[in-house]
């Protein structure tokens, strides 16, 4: 399976930026072993559909509603991501939750909305480092995604350690491959034959310098990257340092 690497721009990005970043990534990424994916904010989706048609990078939202058109004033439904050439999206990112309260089941319902209108869901995941500290890191991921994963779930994981989203801070090699062994047989045990397919991504702080470790780890099958998916250089040399398989070499 190839790996993917993400890149998550938050709330960053005018239409200078996205030119000046694509332009590369467009470029570059046919010749990539890994699979290339922007969720730029929404109000850049579609001309970074235009601007990408042609190549092998991907288009993604950062959030979807759960609830379909009508009086919703300022939310986004799956269906208007797909309509502006969005194919993937995150959900239940840690910022999410934390400053809008999106709950687990919330979030199950978004990714219900999002598989239903032909969007890829890749669901984050993580604990807080109290959580952590207090040996709780693995019982807080299997409760999100006892509680965030819906049956017939067919997206990818994200494990984004809170603590380290964003701060320079990443876990251990060792904690990360726990961690992510954790994921993999909670996936099993719920989808079967299907969850042993599903990619894990690790995301909190990869940067170039940090990415070959951590894709190396395993069971981490790519990375969601913040800060450094908003520097074109620095996203490709982590989609640089990811395990390298063709097209034709990727398996199921
Ligand atoms: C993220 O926002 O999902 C993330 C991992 O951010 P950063 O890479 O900046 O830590």
């Amino acid at each position: 399976m190839r790996s993917l690497i993400a890149g998550n721009w938050k709330m960053n990005g005018r239409m200078a930026d996205l030119r000046r970043i694509v332009a590369p990534l467009g470029a570059a990424a046919g010749q990539l072993g890994c699979d290339l994916l922007i969720c730029p904010p929404a109000t850049l989706l579609a001309p970074a559909a235009r601007l990408l048609d042609g190549t092998a990078v991907a288009l993604g939202g950062q959030d979807c509603s759960a609830l379909a058109d009508g009086a919703h004033t300022g939310e986004l439904a799956a269906g208007m991501l797909h309509d502006a050439g969005a194919r993937w999206v995150i959900l239940g990112h840690s910022e999410r939750r934390a400053n809008h309260g999106e709950s687990d089941a919330a979030v199950r319902a978004k990714v219900l909305a999002a598989q239903a209108a032909g969007l890829a869901p890749i669901v984050c995941v993580g604990e807080h480092e109290a959580q952590r500290l207090d040996g709780q890191a693995v019982a807080v991921v299997s409760g999100q995604l006892a509680g965030s994963l819906p049956d017939g779930f067919a997206g990818v994981v994200a494990y984004e350690p809170v603590w380290a989203v964003g701060t320079g801070r990443t876990p251990g090699e060792a904690d990360v491959a726990q961690t992510h062994m954790a994921i993999r047989a909670a996936l099993v045990a719920r989808f079967g034959t299907a969850g042993r397919g599903m990619r894990i991504l690790y995301g909190g702080s990869v940067k170039p310098c940090n990415a070959a470790a951590l894709l190396a780890v395993p069971e981490v099958g790519g990375a969601l990257v913040g800060g450094a998916s908003l520097d074109a250089e620095d996203f490709l040399a982590i989609a640089r340092a990811a395990p390298q398989l063709s097209k034709a070499g990727q398996g199921g």
